[in-house]
């Protein structure tokens, strides 16, 4: 038996089943093989992690060298997600960027996204990178417990009541400093 995780891959479309039956006996035992992840999605939504950590569309934007750096922000996110078995969130825009065919972080799937039209996690702390902060998005985070956010933005929304702590930084070379520390 092959069980996949929701969200592992795309849905197939179209295509036809043949349903064989097996007959199991009372006495049969289960021998897992082994546990293969999917490339994408579900495994880096961990409901009970610690801390959750939020992408928004900035990773995807143009930096201050004028030149955008999805692959570094790929890096700089699933390095911090892995080493600190943390949790995965996007903002609505991050995950509807895919549909739009921009460059977007391909771990990423509409499971991930938090706010009014996504989840609402309750993990004991959430750090927003990139990511505005506005009401639809920020709703999702009622119930996590300490709420810091990363924005280049001094006015975004985190700073308008909905963050504990705002770092007004750069979230690349903060994580890129983050990542170093907790290693
Ligand atoms: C009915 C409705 C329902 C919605 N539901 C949801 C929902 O469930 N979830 C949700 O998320 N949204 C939802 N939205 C959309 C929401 O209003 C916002 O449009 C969305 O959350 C914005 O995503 P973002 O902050 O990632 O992107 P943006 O608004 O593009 O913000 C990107 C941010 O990244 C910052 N940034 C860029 N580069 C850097 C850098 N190097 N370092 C630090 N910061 C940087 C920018 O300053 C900016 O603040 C909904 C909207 C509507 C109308």
């Amino acid at each position: 038996m092959l069980s996949i995780a929701p969200g592992s891959f795309a849905p197939c479309e179209g295509g036809s089943v043949e349903a064989t039956p097996v007959e199991a006996s009372a006495d049969t035992r289960t021998t897992p093989l082994g546990i293969e992840a999917g490339t994408s999605g579900a495994q880096t939504i961990r409901p009970d992690a610690d801390i959750l950590l939020v992408a928004g569309a900035g990773w995807t934007k143009k930096q201050a060298d004028g030149q955008v750096h999805v692959d570094t922000a790929a890096d700089l996110i699933l390095d911090f997600v892995e080493t600190n078995r943390a949790s995965l969130g996007s903002s609505k825009s991050m995950v509807d960027l895919a549909s739009e065919g921009q460059a977007v972080l391909p771990f990423l799937t509409h499971l991930h996204q938090i706010g009014q039209t996504g989840s609402s996690p309750r993990h004991t702390k959430g750090l927003a990178t990139c990511c505005h902060g506005e009401e639809p998005h920020a709703v999702g985070w009622r119930f996590i417990n300490e709420r810091r956010a990363i924005n280049t933005d001094a006015a975004c929304g985190w700073a308008q009541g909905k963050a504990d702590v705002l770092y007004v930084a750069d979230a690349f070379e903060v994580m890129r400093k983050v990542n170093e520390r907790l290693k």
